[in-house]
This record gives structure tokens, sequence and C-alpha cells, in this order.
């Protein structure tokens, strides 16, 4: 098994079952024509938050990290009409593509986008006492991850479901002296998960057409 064959049947998958349309075709496009970086989940990663999304009824979605707004429309695509994802990004040259992408996917009424520290954004939300989200989707930067889940479990609710990309690595994560912030800010992390006794969580390693990592998902007790 390597690489290669991932990749291979990450695109016999998404072909299948995650066709881009032209829409998420030009959002790609789009990093690149504004020099920003290609880390966007893929396809049939876009496809899974869409399932995940439906599969827990997702109304009110939170996500940390927009950059071009490319899983942002995977899953705002998702929500009933009255539906509505907040989306954090701290960047604001990214922002600003991310609405462009958002506008042309012609969902500007559902989504919600916050420019700003993640972090700092997130106690604004629970200040202001805003609903709790039923889907939670943590794909910025790496070193708080524990401190974004934490937060994000008191902006949740039982049932809500929290999702972590990028927790493996390529398997760095087994590397317990590693000096990487990024890797280390997962470790602690996936620790944590192990540890909260709040909500009911696993990892699934994800191989295809990115490198080799993981998903954390889980689920408000
Ligand atoms: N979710 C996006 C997708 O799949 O299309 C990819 C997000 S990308 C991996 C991470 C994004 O998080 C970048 O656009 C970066 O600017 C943003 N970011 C980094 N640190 C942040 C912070 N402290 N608060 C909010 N966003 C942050």
């Amino acid at each position: 098994m390597d690489q290669e064959i991932f990749g291979k049947v990450d695109h016999y998958i998404s072909q299948m079952l995650a066709p881009e349309d032209e829409v998420l075709q030009e959002t790609i496009k789009s990093l690149d024509t504004a020099e920003m970086p290609q880390i966007s989940v893929t396809a049939n990663q876009g496809k899974f938050l869409q399932v995940i999304a439906l599969m827990c009824n997702a109304k009110r979605v939170l996500e940390l990290g927009t950059l071009a707004g490319y899983s942002t429309i995977w899953l705002a695509r998702s929500l009933p009409e009255d539906g509505k994802i907040v989306t954090i990004e701290f960047d604001p040259r990214h922002a600003n593509v991310a609405k462009q992408n958002i506008k042309n996917a012609g969902l500007l009424d559902k989504v919600d986008i916050r420019v700003g520290k993640a972090m700092d954004i997130m106690l604004e939300i629970k200040e202001a006492k805003e609903e709790p989200f039923d889907l939670i989707f943590i794909d910025a930067d790496k070193p708080p991850y524990t401190e974004y889940f934490e937060m994000a479990l008191s902006l949740s609710h039982p049932g809500t479901v929290i999702i972590c990309d990028n927790v493996i690595r390529e398997g760095k994560v087994l590397d317990e002296n590693s000096t990487d912030d990024r890797v280390i800010g997962v470790q602690r992390f996936n620790k944590l998960l192990a540890s909260n006794k709040n909500v009911t969580a696993t990892i699934l390693q994800t191989v295809g057409v990115k490198e080799y990592d993981g998903m954390a998902i889980a689920v408000v007790k």
C-alpha cells in the first residue's frame, strides 16, 4: 500500500460520491490565484462532513478555520432552509476570498463569516449566549486544539458532534519527542479527548490525495 493507491482510490470514490461542481472547483482554483495554501479538506472529506451534518440534523454549525470556504460550502449545502454556519477566520484576506466563493455558491444567507482569532470569537459567542451548535468543525491552528475543544464543549448541547481535523499528522503523533508545535498541540488534544468524560469519541485515520492524517469525532453526552 502506498500513497499512489490511496490517491487513486480517493479519486475513484470522489468521482462517484463527491463530484465537485464548478463552484467547488473554482474555490480550489481561487487558492492558487490568491496565493493561499492548498490545505482545504478533500472532496471526500467535504462529503463526509455533509453526511455527518445530516446525521445529526445540524441546523447550527460552527467552523474554526475558513480558508477559502471550501469546507464551509460543503457544510452549508447540508443545512436546512433556516440553517446557519458561523465560520471563523483569522486572516482577513482569506475571509475575503471565502466570501466571494460563498457568494458564487449562492450561500451568503446561510454563512456568517467572522474575522478574528477563533478563541476570541468563541468567547464572544459564549458571552452573547448565542444558541448552542449542533456540529462544530475545528480546522484552524493546531497548537491550541485542546483549548478550542474545551471552548467548543461550552458552545454545545448533548448530541452535538465535534470534528477536529489533522490530529494524526502522518503518524508524527507517535513521536513523544517531537518538537513540532502542531504535533505537540494535537498530542495534547488527543490525550484530552481520551480522558474527557463528557464525550464519546474516536479518531479515524484519513488517507487519500492529501497526506496521511486523521480526524477526531466526538459526540457530547
Ligand atoms: N476548513 C478549511 C477548508 O477545509 O476549506 C481549511 C482551513 S485551513 C486548514 C486553516 C485556516 O485557519 C487558515 O485559513 C488560517 O488562516 C486559519 N487560522 C489560523 N489560525 C487561526 C486562528 N487563531 N483563528 C482563526 N482562524 C485561524
